[in-house]
């Protein structure tokens, strides 16, 4: 058996993808490996939402040069990253052997065949029209997993000003519902309890395709499969949050209380630049109506400052939302101009140290509220799916309410994949910590 290293950077689109290459070179007789020292194959996956996961694949290429030079490692670039630089990567980067562009996935046993046996260099960046890159072969039973991700879109026609995500993912693209139905209930036969439907803009699923299931119905479906726990989704596009997926929260027993929902910016101005299709009422309204269909749900979202032309006032609009809404936790991101977006050709960019004061002022207030809710948990039991070994303590497991906030609490590793009534009996600004309830 041959080894594979796979770095991973970004969303959870990308873990997914990495999972999925996984998979499909087990097929090739390539065993995961945790060290690249042992790799025949090192692949590394990153996005390109925002600058930094870019600037980590060149210094993980750096890393692995040396290894090129000892030994015949096969080196590869696989996500956004390798879609948007293409050929170019293979130009700057001599001991590259593999661009592998973000629908050409299925294609790389074929690949590495390629490189292997021909000994070429190679780069997959065509967009694929039939959509075999959301294909992969299903997880095998043994991985030891109680939660799974499963892809069911990708791709994105919003075109949001600031976003590179509809250049590097291409079109919106939903996989046909009975292929994820039938994966999902593999995946409960082989003792997966929580899946994660994902999406670039999951509650866009379906869209535009007759006869095809909408997101709702979708997940009326998965709610049926026995032995499957807790369903979750991410990410959804507020202009997309369609009444059906609201009143979802409160009809289905396995739909878990929790929505991320990106607002971006409190300001009416900014969002309309953003070209985001909602305003700051109209998002309020949507929470409002979250809450009503289910009272105890709890909202994420992500935000963008310095977007340009952000004026104080525009900040004060997103302080403001971020007061009424009071969310569960925040994503927060400073702009980071990408090549080819409108917003990148924008003249009235931010200077850095406006970004980041910004950036702190509404991470302090988060930090705050995130606190104040994790404290409303004190003295409830919570149901908790526990994951594993906690980071903190060898005598701790670790795992997460409905809610998806982290809870860390006495136990053994036999609970490991089990649901377990737990007591909130201290907060803490990042997990909760709880005791079992016998
Ligand atoms: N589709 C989701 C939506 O629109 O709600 C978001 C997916 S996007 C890949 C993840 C997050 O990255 C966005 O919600 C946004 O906050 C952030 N992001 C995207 N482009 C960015 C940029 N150019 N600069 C900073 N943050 C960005
Ligand atoms: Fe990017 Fe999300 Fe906007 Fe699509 S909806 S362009 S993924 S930010």
């Amino acid at each position: 058996m041959k080894r594979v290293y796979i770095e991973t950077y970004g969303c959870q689109m990308n873990e997914d993808d990495s999972e999925r290459m996984l998979r499909l070179l087990e097929g090739a007789q390539y065993l995961e490996t945790q060290e690249p020292r042992e790799a025949n194959l090192i692949l590394i996956n990153t996005c390109s939402v925002r600058e930094k996961p870019e600037h980590k694949v060149y210094s993980a290429l750096g890393r692995f040069k040396r290894l090129k030079e000892n030994q015949k490692t096969i080196i590869g670039v696989a996500g956004c990253v390798a879609q948007q630089e293409g050929k170019r990567l293979l130009d700057r980067v001599p001991y590259l052997d593999m661009v592998i562009g973000t629908q050409a996935i299925h294609l790389l046993p074929e690949l590495v065949q390629r490189v292997q046996n021909k000994g070429q260099r190679v780069c997959a960046t065509e967009l694929d029209r039939e959509g075999k890159y959301l294909i992969a072969p299903r997880p095998q039973k043994g991985r030891g997993k109680m939660k799974s991700y499963v892809t069911i879109m990708q791709g994105c026609d919003h075109f949001c000003s600031f976003c590179i995500v509809p250049y590097v993912r291409g079109r919106e693209r939903s996989r046909p519902g009975e292929e994820v139905v039938e994966e999902v209930k593999h995946l409960a036969g082989i003792g997966v309890k929580e899946v994660c439907l994902l999406g670039q803009n999951v509650n866009a699923y379906g869209k535009g395709k007759n006869g095809e299931l909408d997101f709702p119905s979708l997940l009326r479906h998965i709610d049926e499969i026995s032995g499957i726990e807790r369903i979750r989704f991410t990410t959804s596009h507020p202009e997309d949050l369609s009444d059906g997926l609201t009143q979802s929260f409160s009809e289905l027993s396995k739909l878990c209380e929790h929505i991320h929902l990106p607002f971006q910016s409190g300001s009416d101005r900014i969002l309309k630049r953003m070209h985001r299709g909602y305003t700051k009422g109209s998002y309020l309204e949507r929470v409002d109506r979250l809450r009503e269909a289910c009272p105890s749900i709890a909202i994420t979202a992500d935000v963008i400052v310095g977007f340009p032309g952000e004026e104080d006032k525009d900040f004060g609009e997103t302080l403001d939302l971020m007061a009424q809404v009071r969310f569960d936790d925040l994503f927060s991101f400073k702009y980071s101009p990408r090549k080819g977006t409108r917003a990148a050709q924008f003249e009235d960019q931010m200077e850095d140290n406006v970004k980041q004061e910004r950036l702190s002022i509404l991470q302090s207030m988060q930090k705050e509220i995130t606190l104040q809710k994790h404290q409303i948990l004190e003295g409830t039991t919570q149901e908790i799916l526990v994951e594993g070994r906690s980071k903190q303590s060898d005598r701790d497991v670790t795992g997460r309410t409905r809610s998806n906030k982290i809870v860390n609490f006495k136990g053994d590793l036999n609970l490991v994949g089990s649901l377990n009534p737990v007591r909130i009996v201290k907060a803490f600004p990042h997990s909760l910590r709880g005791e079992l309830v016998e």
